[in-house]
């Protein structure tokens, strides 16, 4: 059996003398290692594909018994060279790669993981992007990618919308806002609650629908920034089981 798919490159490793193993993400399959034999010394089949970062059409195929996945040829889509020159914005695309792989993308899940991923890298490609937002924005647009939807702009006990008021709180575990009137009838929030700005609700509603393109131009409030990433990473410990320490993802 053979497919040819377009393909997010992940991770590259060399074994042997002319071999490789990849890490890909494709919008079917989702995160998987396949083998390239001869990879690093075939200049036909494999030319410029074989580096992490890269998009490419491979044909993929199976050894005999059909025990692992085998590339047989690709060609170079994209290897975003702006990127790749500039080590901050390189830095900030591993970054994204290495959550992907983090979070175990399963076939389910596939599609919308690998258009986001895809959509940063040409984001970051053409000049925008910072360290400021790209890594927490990421996150978040991925775990709501993956089904974790909060209404932000809804009480979900009353069903009133969110207003230019305080005393707001967040339930991480059911996933919805609580108001002030819902809250002091004596009825708290079960399990992990925060309390939570309007401000801060209404950045998360605009990441919750905002594309990649979108981040390059984004300005917030500092503190509003401050709150939203921990927010954010609250949320993606919570529903995803994974923070970020020591530049790699844990499970928590
Ligand atoms: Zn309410």
């Amino acid at each position: 059996m053979h497919a040819t798919e377009k393909t997010l490159v992940l991770k590259v490793g060399r074994f042997r003398e002319a071999d490789c193993w990849l890490k890909l993400l494709t919008p079917t399959r989702g995160v998987f290692n396949a083998f390239a034999f001869g990879g690093s010394r075939s200049r036909r089949r494999f030319v410029g594909c074989l580096d992490p970062l890269s998009h490419v059409l491979f044909t993929i195929g199976t050894n005999k018994s059909g025990t692992y996945t085998v590339l047989e040829e690709g060609s170079l889509l994209h290897n975003f060279p702006g990127l790749r020159a500039d080590p901050a914005k390189t830095g900030l695309a591993v970054n994204c790669s290495k959550f992907i792989e983090a979070v175990e993308i399963d076939p389910s899940d596939a599609k919308p993981a690998y258009e986001l991923l895809l959509e940063t890298l040409h984001m970051l490609e053409e000049g925008g992007g910072s360290s400021d937002f790209v890594p927490w924005l990421f996150r978040a647009k991925l775990a709501f990618e993956l089904g974790f939807r909060p209404d932000f702009l809804t009480c979900g006990v009353c069903g009133e919308s969110v207003a230019f008021r305080s005393g707001y709180q967040f339930g991480v575990e059911k996933g919805h806002v609580a108001c002030h009137t819902c809250l002091s009838g004596g009825k708290p929030l079960e399990g992990l609650a925060r309390p939570i700005s309007t401000g801060v609700l209404r950045a998360l509603h605009w990441i919750q629908h905002s594309q990649p393109a979108d981040w390059a131009k984004v300005v917030m409030d500092s503190e509003v920034r401050r709150q939203s990433s921990q927010f954010v990473e609250l949320f993606v410990a919570y529903h995803l089981g994974l923070s970020w320490d020591n530049g790699m993802y844990k499970k928590v």
